[in-house]
């Protein structure tokens, strides 16, 4: 089986769009979606365009870690919020998002690893979290039988999963019957300005006037913005996945070292997926951003397998216009459904290195494998600000890990849409950081 959202599945969000409305939402990522939700409980009419289906790339394919270890202390406290509305909405939505408080547990090889660890409680104190340090022993107890010579642990129990493909859509229906329009198949072309000002968006399907416009278009962000005029250095990289038939529970949670992850999922299997390995499609705007990602390429090279380049019509495969007119069919309705080939060979050492820990279980056998281009940024934290051009509101980048800071993600985008205060400092998550000579500073890789 592959990732069961594709552009053979059927549409499910159709509405009519309106002539108007406060603000369009171009995305149905999980970051697109919660922001319209908490746009709408706010009051206003907002409209969700999104080119494929509602979490047909990142944000349905991804692991389900919602999860506070580990963070960039600047994501700390919104993920904290974060966490706190998942739990609400998992009581008022029920089983159907899979929401589970389990855990995250990070696994340790090395003594330096540890340390890492170690420095990382830190932040984890200035937020009262409930994460702690384990011995080997205490490690070795979590996991069920497991062999590998893990010489410690860090942990959070408060942590927590969700099923990605299933939550983002049963979420993306609980904001349309709170009134959010939510139309899929749905391409945003570009932004009409009048006055230098947004006055709203041309789509596959027509014009929509609006004031405001909040970019969430995940790995598609750059070639977006990038023709309006806006340069940001976003890159994708592509992470496989696989799901494994059902098998005896080893840990309810998710765990991870450098070699492999897992998370156990509501059907009784895990998602497995390699701790650090991904591809990389070298294209334009990997050469064009090549210095300013030096800081995270030397710590990544070893776990990244260079392939030369992108398939056809990716972001940054080389065929892919930059420039396109408004009354014409453009990149994002050529590309509905990012859907790169999983890495075979890199889930096969994924298997290989799980039944090594786990020689109980022995090799786990594949139900499904897929692969989701992660979007980045060269610090790896998001860029959530407001864009030079007046109500232009940018949410992207989130690098890996937006899944889990979505909900939270999503109430501060709202409240920065409409001026008020967002409660936390979003300074680090500043547009201009990449030209003002700011050095860069990557976040934790934990
Ligand atoms: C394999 C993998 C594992 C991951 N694991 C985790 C994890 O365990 N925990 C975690 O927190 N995060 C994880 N992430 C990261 C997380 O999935 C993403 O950070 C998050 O989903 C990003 O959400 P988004 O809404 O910004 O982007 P997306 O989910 O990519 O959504 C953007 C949407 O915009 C649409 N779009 C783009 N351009 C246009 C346009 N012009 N018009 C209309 N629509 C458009 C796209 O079709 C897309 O659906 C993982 C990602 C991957 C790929």
């Amino acid at each position: 089986m592959s990732f069961p959202i594709s552009e053979a599945s059927p549409v499910r969000f159709a509405a009519t769009l309106p002539r108007r409305a406060d603000v369009v939402v171009i995305g149905g990522g999980i970051i697109g979606v919660m922001t319209a939700w908490f746009l709408r409980e706010r009051g206003l009419s907002v409209v969700v365009c999104e080119k494929g289906r509602i979490a047909g790339e990142q944000s349905g394919r991804n692991w389900g870690w919602v999860r506070q270890q580990g963070r960039d202390p600047a994501e700390l406290p919104i993920m904290v919020e974060s966490l706190s509305i998942w739990k609400q909405l998992a009581l008022q939505m029920g089983e159907g998002l899979g929401f589970r408080q389990t855990g995250v547990l990070y696994l340790a090889k090395t003594e330096r690893e540890i340390e890492g660890f170690e420095a990382w409680t830190e932040h984890s104190r200035a937020h009262q979290l409930d994460t702690r340090l384990l011995t080997a022993r205490e490690t070795m107890a979590m996991l069920k039988g497991a062999v590998a010579p893990w010489k410690g642990g860090l942990f959070t129990p408060s942590d927590a999963r969700a099923e990605p493909w299933v939550a983002v859509p049963a979420l993306a229906a609980a904001a349309e019957e709170k009134g959010v329009v939510i139309r899929e198949s749905c391409a945003v072309r570009g932004i009409d300005l009048a006055a230098g000002k947004v006055a709203g968006v041309v789509t596959e399907a027509g014009r929509i006037a609006c004031d405001q416009v909040v970019v969430a278009a995940g790995a598609w962000s750059r070639l977006f913005l990038g023709h309006l005029g806006i340069q940001i250095p976003q890159l994708s990289v592509l992470a496989s996945v696989a799901a494994t038939e059902p098998m005896p529970e080893i840990f309810p949670g998710n765990a991870a070292d450098d070699d492999f992850a897992f998370r156990r999922r509501a059907d009784g299997g895990y998602s497995i997926a390699p701790g650090a390995r991904h591809d990389f499609f070298i294209g334009r705007d990997a050469f064009a951003s090549l210095g300013v990602y030096l800081p995270v390429l030397k710590k990544d090279f070893r776990s990244t397998n260079f392939r030369p380049a992108a398939p056809k019509g990716f972001p940054d495969a080389w065929g892919t216009p930059r420039r396109w007119s408004l009354d014409r069919t453009s990149p994002f309705e050529r590309q509905r459904i990012l859907n790169p080939a999983p890495n075979r060979a890199t889930l096969a050492e994924v298997q290989d290195s799980f039944a090594k820990a786990f020689p109980v279980l022995g090799r786990p056998k594949l139900k499904a494998a897929w692969a989701g281009m992660i979007d980045s940024l060269p610090d790896v934290v998001p860029i959530v600000d407001h864009a030079p051009i007046p109500g232009l509101t940018i949410a992207t980048g989130m690098s890996g890990h937006g899944f889990g800071i979505g909900p939270g993600m999503g109430r501060v985008v709202a409240d920065l849409v409409m001026g008020r205060p967002t409660g936390h400092d979003l300074s680090r998550f500043r547009l201009s950081r990449f030209g003002d000579g700011s050095p860069i500073q990557p976040g934790p890789s934990l």
